[in-house]
């Protein structure tokens, strides 16, 4: 007696889904650096914050 042996496939490849945590870990990093640094992070100072200010002042982030 054998048992009928079924191949199933993954409704998500592992690549797309390596790449959809890889590109939301990046928008999360960007939305980081425009929304929240202050330099602590990334140790640029005030430059990251008045580089992405416009931006900042776009979305309604509160900034001063
Ligand atoms: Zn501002």
């Amino acid at each position: 007696m054998s048992k009928a042996q079924t191949i199933t496939t993954p409704a998500v490849s592992a690549r797309l889904l390596a790449t959809a945590a890889g590109f939301t870990a990046m928008m999360l990093l960007l939305a980081y650096l425009v929304a929240f640094d202050q330099g602590a992070l990334s140790q640029t100072g005030m430059y990251l914050h008045e580089l992405m200010h416009d931006g900042r002042h776009l979305l309604g982030v509160p900034c001063h």
